[in-house]
């Protein structure tokens, strides 16, 4: 049981997997990303020397923030956008407010941004009398929902067809039977219209911010962040400070990387640049810090920051694919949300970096070369320095360095286990309180040879003598 406040990743897997078809459809589509990400990156001869690269120009734009910051912002102003700073959710939200009452904005479209999710902007907003429509279809599905995303490239990954016929249903009127793709995809296409017209701005993120143009790239595969700035006058975009990149130049390596790692496609249906407001228009770029400054200085964990939100490290993960992302009770999920969380707030998010095998597949498949299983350990021993562990789980850790810690105590107890399994009845070995781990599984049979036995019959001695 985790603390009040602490968010309680077990429990809220739990939750998800109470239904077996959620958990098995999220498993097979989760991972079917995996596979199409291994081909793509098969297809690139050089793809190891573009991840290198990535990685590298990352290290150097994050080592050198404050002068390509400046930068970015001197060359976005030539082009004619606004540019604001905010410290925190709370001055991004604030400001982002300011632009929209001044213009006399009531109805705002928005595409896909995990920044503004990061900053609670769209209840923000809403409780000043703003109405706020995603555009994005998987971001759209979850605010009808009423829920927050899931994956932070595939929003809705964790429902089915049938939970979206049905959300459809009650939300847009049609018809709760046809499931068909195409059909919903055309009901909503119908539904959001209206609200791209009568919209008084739109909202994007973006990926990239090149400091030596002013502009910024949004990567999309609906053209709803095109439509939704190309029709109200007035562009808002939220950009986190870390999305900096020095030179055009460098947004091939990374457009290269990012959606074939993401989904295993050659490129998003639209990479679109902007530079400066359109004709007629009006464009603020509101760059925002939020913990990132924070982050830069912590030396284990600012490699963080090198992050270009592909979700490939969700999509490899085999907690969250079986978990599902809600399970992490935060903004980020899978495991860069293990590493990000915290961040915010290490007490809330302590049990996070339990919610890992630390098998090492997501650092083997994210672009930048993050050590993300390595933070996720060091993360454990943040956790564990600042007292946050439960009692339970300390109290067993400790047990278990003493037992692997003496080689007698290891053996009597390997000794005794054995017996243990072998003679004790179903009953009690499946008893729920006792094993849990139990509840769906069997427990493996007692190998007939321990792998000490079976090492001094063939190696004689030696081995025992040793130890
Ligand atoms: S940590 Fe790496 S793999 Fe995970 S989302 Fe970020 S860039 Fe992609």
């Amino acid at each position: 049981m985790s603390p009040k406040n602490v968010v309680n990743p077990a429990a809220l897997a739990e939750e998800f997997i109470q239904d077996e078809i959620h958990e098995r459809t999220h498993d097979r589509h989760v991972w079917m990303l995996r596979v199409k990400r291994d081909k793509a990156a098969l297809g690139i001869p050089e793809w190891e020397e573009l991840r290198e690269l990535a990685s590298q120009i990352k290290e150097h734009a994050l080592t050198h923030l404050d002068q390509y910051l400046e930068q970015f912002e001197a060359n976005a102003r030539k082009r004619g956008a606004h540019v604001h700073w905010a410290r925190d959710a709370a001055e991004h939200n604030a400001i982002v407010y300011e632009i929209l009452r001044s213009h006399g904005v009531r109805d705002l479209i928005k595409a896909k941004s995990m920044l503004q999710e990061e900053c609670v902007m769209t209840p923000f907003l809403e409780t000043r009398g703003i109405r706020v429509t995603e555009t994005d279809l998987g971001e759209r599905i979850q605010q009808l929902d009423q829920q927050v995303p899931s994956h932070i490239v595939l929003p809705a990954i964790h429902k089915t067809r049938q939970d979206i016929a049905r959300l459809f249903a009650q939300a847009i009127g049609s018809d709760p039977n046809n499931d068909a793709p195409h059909y919903l995809v055309e009901a909503m296409r119908k539904d959001i219209r209206a609200k791209f017209l009568a919209a008084g701005a739109g909202m994007t993120g973006a990926n990239f911010a090149v400091a030596e143009t002013g502009s910024f790239v949004v990567c999309t595969n609906e053209g709803n962040a095109d439509l939704g700035t190309a029709l109200p006058p007035l562009h808002i975009a939220s950009i986190g400070i870390e999305k900096i990149i020095p030179k055009v130049e460098h947004l091939a390596v990374f457009i290269r990387l990012l959606s074939r790692n993401a989904t295993g496609a050659p490129i998003t249906q639209y990479t679109s640049h902007f530079t400066g407001p359109r004709k007629g228009g009006e464009m603020h770029i509101v760059l925002v810090d939020n913990g990132r400054s924070q982050r830069l200085g912590l030396e284990d964990f600012w490699r963080s920051l090198k992050c270009i939100r592909c979700g490939a490290c969700m999509n490899t993960c085999p907690v969250f694919r079986r978990s599902g992302g809600l399970a992490y009770g935060a903004t980020y999920a899978g495991p860069i949300g293990v590493i990000l969380d915290p961040t915010f707030d290490d007490k809330k998010y302590s049990e996070l970096p339990y919610h890992s095998t630390l098998c090492g597949s997501c650092s083997a498949v994210c672009p930048v070369k993050i050590d993300i299983s390595e933070q996720i350990m060091k993360w454990r021993r943040v956790m564990a320095a600042k007292g946050y562990m439960p009692l339970v789980k300390r109290t067993a850790l400790r047990l278990a360095g003493k037992v692997f810690g003496s080689p007698v105590i290891f053996r009597g107890l390997a000794a005794l286990g054995e017996g243990f399994l072998k003679y004790i009845p179903d009953f009690l070995l499946y008893q729920d309180k006792l094993n849990p781990w139990g509840r769906h599984r069997d427990m493996p049979e007692v190998p007939k040879q321990t792998f000490r036995e079976w090492y001094r019959k063939e190696r004689g001695n030696h081995a025992s003598k040793k130890s």
